[in-house]
């Protein structure tokens, strides 16, 4: 996958859930100030139900016979029956703490409009009922939740309740209502915190998204780069190997070809030459075979290493004993420094034992007569550094960036497959050592790495 597709992906993420989390927080917003407004309104219904059960109806509707304007105010309120429902109505609001006004209406006959009756507002005597959505008799006579009107001084939540005279005729109305404002002041509070909650919780699912989103992109571009850089390492396989594998088959093919041909006049010492040639090809064929083998396990991480404590020292010995004879047969000499004590390293003993093969059977390659290979041990900085030095042909500065690259050869002459420093490689960053090569042309080379102890 690429660079660009992951970041187009993860941008309309992130637009994704900034739309959903805006959504999410418009709708509950909406969704609780209806909650709340139902709320409300059920409880002002209530108020209204419980306190127009109470007054009587045929003196409430008499009062108005009795005093019949408005001008007669300051008399109406020194009535025992005003006074009584006044009070009812007043302890009412006192009780359920709802800042709502509340008033009694009835159809005044003469105008012909409804009009406010009782009110615990001051000066609403026979004070004519307004608002937009006053509803009609009929509505009125039933009771129930007004909801949200516009009256002229704003928006409110009301509600009202028939008050009945004896023989249950409806005489007039009590109508409780609450300004729309002073409800939300009281329900924004709430509704915010509820809000700051679910936002809460909506950023943190949309973040833990995010994360897995981009996650699962970035496992498909590591995927999508392992794939590309295995593509590439089957092409250069392919390329490689058709090289490699060509020249010694073509020898081996000849040689038994010749041999078969010419089986009657191929004198004794010609057909073991031959037979010694052939051998040395398919030994070559082998080599590069194995070493193929080896270098697709590891490449694949198909391969589990077995830490264990060891004697790297003990090592080091086995190995310049077992290139001792070979090297003795070139004029080298081979040589390993390591004090007596040294604390156990920790790695995989048969991998270990690989590098140092790989590293002392180039060492010896690129040596010739007089020559001298060390195998230096110690420790340093709680770690074990093994190097191994040669006073041979030396590799050109160019190459040594590219030594631990697949059949990299450089500029050598000598046969080879090129394979051989990127299994140590492999095999080092399995073990997360620190390696690295210095060698000056002309002058030698020498191989450093480190293990854990
Ligand atoms: P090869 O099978 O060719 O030795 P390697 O991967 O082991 O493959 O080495 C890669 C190349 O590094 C060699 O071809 C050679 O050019 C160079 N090289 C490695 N070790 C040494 C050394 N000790 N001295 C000089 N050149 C070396």
């Amino acid at each position: 996958m690429k660079k660009k597709s992951t970041q187009n992906i993860l941008t309309y993420t992130m637009i994704a859930i900034a739309l959903i989390a805006t959504y999410v927080t418009v709708n509950s917003y909406y969704t609780q100030l209806a909650i709340y407004q139902e709320k409300e309104l059920f409880k002002l219904d209530c108020i209204a139900n419980a306190v127009a059960y109470k007054i009587s109806g045929e003196e409430h509707s008499g009062l108005v016979d009795k005093y019949p304007s408005q001008a007669l105010l300051d008399q109406v309120k020194t009535d025992s029956v005003f006074m009584k429902i006044y009070e009812q109505m007043f302890m009412a609001k006192e009780m359920t703490k709802v800042p709502s006004s509340m008033f009694t209406v009835i159809k005044d006959s003469v105008s012909n409009k409804f009009v406010k009756v009782i009110s615990t507002n001051d000066n609403e005597w026979l004070s004519e009922l307004s608002g937009k959505s006053r509803q009609p008799d009929s509505v009125y006579a039933k009771g129930g939740m007004i909801g949200l009107y516009e009256a002229e001084d704003g928006l409110h939540l009301g509600a009202l309740s028939p008050v009945m005279s004896g023989d249950g005729e409806v005489v007039g109305m009590l109508q409780v209502e609450e300004s729309f404002d002073s409800f939300m002041s009281k329900a924004q509070g709430q509704i915010y915190t509820n809000l700051v909650i679910t936002l809460i919780f909506v950023i943190v699912i949309g973040i833990l998204m995010f994360l897995s989103v981009k996650n699962i992109l970035k496992r498909q571009e590591k995927l999508a780069e392992e794939k590309l850089e295995l593509e590439n390492f089957r092409r250069e396989l392919l390329a490689n190997i058709s090289h490699d594998l060509r020249t010694p088959l073509a020898g081996i093919h000849g040689y038994i070809e010749t041999l078969l041909m010419k089986k009657d006049s191929l004198d004794e010492v010609t057909r073991e030459k031959y037979l010694i040639t052939t051998l040395q090809g398919t030994a070559k064929l082998k080599i590069l075979v194995d070493e193929l083998f080896e270098l697709s396990k590891l490449e694949s991480k198909e391969i589990t290493i077995h830490i264990e404590p060891f004697h790297i020292q003990d090592l080091v010995h086995d190995i310049a004993n077992q290139f001792k004879l070979s090297a003795s047969e070139k004029g080298v000499e081979i040589c390993v420094e390591s004090p007596e004590q040294l604390p156990l390293v920790k790695a995989d003993l048969a991998l270990i034992d690989r590098v140092l093969h790989n590293l002392l059977s180039n060492a010896l390659k690129y040596c010739s007569k007089g020559d001298k290979v060390t195998i230096g041990v110690r420790e340093i900085a709680g770690k074990m550094q093994i190097s191994v030095t040669d006073t041979g042909s030396g590799i050109a500065a160019e190459d040594l960036p590219h030594l631990f690259d697949r059949f990299y050869k450089g500029r050598s002459s000598q046969p080879g497959t090129g394979l051989g420093l990127a299994i140590v490689k492999n095999i080092l960053v399995l073990h997360d050592s620190q390696y690295q090569v210095q060698s000056v042309l002309g002058e030698g080379t020498q191989f450093t790495f480190s293990l854990n102890i």
